[in-house]
């Protein structure tokens, strides 16, 4: 009895001396909750950090670039509804990675940067560090919060409270700077330990004030030609169950922003994608669900919206509402709760519209439907191939693995695209979001491969997949699922174009005529595909879907084909004044 009792009394006194330090105290955090992945790339201060997060279980993407990861660390975010992380080096790997962390607060992806920084009493007094920067300063315009860390006990207060900024509201990125003298830092283990916090309801429900809700419900119920509008909100907060229901059982037609689509599959006999001018004009109440009136939606007013007509708006943000025009009926709160929330007031007996809306919004449905179809049968023989032959074999390739992860951006490639490729289920259609910005590709391909387990399609322009290309090695070296097609029409929006003084230098669109971006993979090990017609891409990405081996696809398109700047001609004046 007594020895053991002695057993114990050691054990106790060992246990009592166990030392922790900043590196474990922030993986521990991290994972206590929930958070399986990191993006980054290590470097001073935070290769251990990175080294000991791999040792200690947790999943570490190592980029070639921070931007990538921070893309990366910002649609996982979307994809989970927990914070994508991102780790990074300080002052320039900072910096890499907080266009990325913009993007996600733009986005309302909730996302953590997390950079090392040097030391604090040389930042402050500008003594000249290695990679010396005020990175706290320089992000909080940045992010939705940004904490910095001094002490090693408070590392699970500043994790609670970057992940409980990251997803609860609006969700966004939050910046978290760790600087190295506290990775160091050791604490008893026990009182670390006791330091750290699981976050309780990260992201609270928020209920909708019932008059909203009836507010709405009155508008709605008075309509003559409603319209519903999905956003990415309403596919981030994953309500397409009671999306669904509402849609179907108010009959009203719905169009779903880019990432909103499939949602409900772009098939529904409901939805007004392909008559959207038309429904944007004419329809007199509208009912947006997580999509806010910016650019992508021409403001909510001019000739776009043509007809005079009010608006619901879901959101959780309060102050989204009347940001460009006035919302008659402002409904605040979580997606999940109002939509239900609206459902239980619509109840069973709600007059779904006139037949009058309904044939108009399905006739100019089907005659665009038709002349889409043409457009794509005619351009299945067309050589060299055009975009629409190659989107042809895409669309059908989407269809039969309606659960892959599709990747897109570009110019022409991602309008084109857009408006051709059907998606079937929610949060498949990851693309350049808010901003319109190019070289989110590779980093979302990476992520989206990574945290669905499933293969990714990452249709990119020639231009857009230079933003991120060397992250194939990222793609070989995990040996990810991940098939990459680039539409190589030589330059950007087309390669044709000529240097107007007759100089030697080429046209500042053009790229390499005939570049071959297929050996960049094959350079890795993967796979690399060149092609030239719609049968061999088609034939390309069945077997890349197939194997799930890494594989590049350079679809040669032709280089007349493509317009400026995709549809966007009003926003570069210059080139529609040429026009
Ligand atoms: P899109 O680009 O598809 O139009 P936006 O990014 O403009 O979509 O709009 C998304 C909106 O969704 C944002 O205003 C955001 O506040 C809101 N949002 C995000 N998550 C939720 C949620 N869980 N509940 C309610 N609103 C949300």
């Amino acid at each position: 009895m007594a020895e053991v009792g002695n057993e114990l009394q050691r054990h106790a006194a060992e246990e009592h001396q166990a030392q922790t330090d900043g590196f474990h105290l922030v993986i521990d955090a991290l994972k206590l909750n929930g958070i399986e992945n990191i993006y980054g790339l290590p470097g001073i201060p935070v290769t251990d950090l990175a080294r000991l997060a791999q040792a200690n279980g947790m999943r570490v993407i190592s980029f070639r670039h921070e931007q990538n990861a921070g893309n990366a660390a910002a649609i996982a975010g979307f994809l989970t509804q927990k914070p994508g992380v991102c780790l990074t080096v300080s002052a320039p790997g900072f910096l890499n990675g907080l266009t990325a962390l913009a993007h996600a607060t733009t986005n309302c992806f909730p996302m953590i940067l997390i950079s090392g920084s040097s030391e604090r009493e040389i930042v402050d007094l500008q003594q000249g560090d290695y990679e010396e920067m005020d990175q706290l300063a320089i992000a909080r315009p940045h992010a939705k919060a940004a904490f910095r860390v001094l002490h090693a006990e408070d590392i699970g207060v500043g994790i609670a409270r970057a992940i409980r900024a990251a997803v609860s509201g609006r969700p966004g990125g939050v910046y978290l700077d760790l600087p190295a003298k506290l990775l160091g830092q050791s604490m008893e283990a026990e009182k670390g330990r006791k330091s750290l916090i699981k976050v309780v309801d990260p992201a609270p429900r928020q209920l909708p004030a019932p008059d909203s809700v009836d507010r709405a419900v009155a508008l709605l119920k008075n309509a003559k030609r409603p319209l519903i509008l999905l956003g990415k909100g309403a596919a981030y907060a994953r309500a397409e169950a009671d999306i669904r229901t509402l849609v179907e059982k108010t009959g009203i037609p719905y169009l779903p922003m880019s990432m909103a689509k499939g949602l409900l599959p772009d098939t529904h006999p409901q939805s007004a994608s392909a008559a959207r001018s038309y429904v944007l004009a004419e329809a007199d109440v509208v009912l947006l669900v997580g999509a806010r009136l910016n650019w992508l939606l021409s403001h909510g007013k001019g000739k776009t919206w043509g007809k005079p007509k009010q608006f619901i708006q879901i959101d959780i943000a309060a102050t989204e509402m009347d940001s460009n025009v006035a919302i008659a009926a402002p409904v605040v709160g979580d997606i999940g709760s109002c939509v239900s929330a609206i459902l239980d007031k619509v109840g069973n007996d709600f007059a779904k519209p006139g037949a009058e809306w309904l044939n108009a919004v399905a006739d100019r449905r089907d005659t665009n439907l038709a002349k889409m179809a043409e457009t794509l049968a005619k351009s299945r023989d067309v050589s060299p191939m055009n975009f629409h032959g190659a989107l042809n074999v895409l669309k059908d390739v989407v269809k039969a693995n309606p659960g892959i992860s599709f990747v897109n951006e570009g110019a022409n490639t991602l309008d084109y695209a857009r408006a051709v490729i059907d998606m079937y289920e929610p949060r498949k259609r990851l693309d350049v979001g808010t901003w319109g910005v190019m070289g989110v590709g590779m980093g979302y391909a990476v992520a989206a491969a990574v945290e669905t387990n499933k293969p990714v399609l990452a249709l990119c322009g020639d231009s857009a997949f230079g933003f991120s290309g060397m992250e194939v090695e990222t793609i070989c070296r995990y040996n990810l699922p991940v098939c990459i097609v680039i539409f190589n029409n030589n330059g950007v929006y087309k390669g044709i174009d000529v240097n107007p003084t007759g100089g030697k230098d080429p046209a500042v669109t053009t790229f390499v005529p005939g570049a071959r971006y297929d050996k960049m993979m094959e350079a890795f090990g993967g796979v690399g595909r060149n092609v030239t017609t719609p049968a061999e891409l088609e034939a390309a990405v069945n077997e890349a879907l197939r194997s799930g081996k890494p594989t590049l696809v350079n679809a040669v398109i032709d280089p007349a084909a493509g317009t400026e700047s995709g549809r966007l001609t009003n926003l570069n004046p210059q080139s529609s004044a040429k026009k």
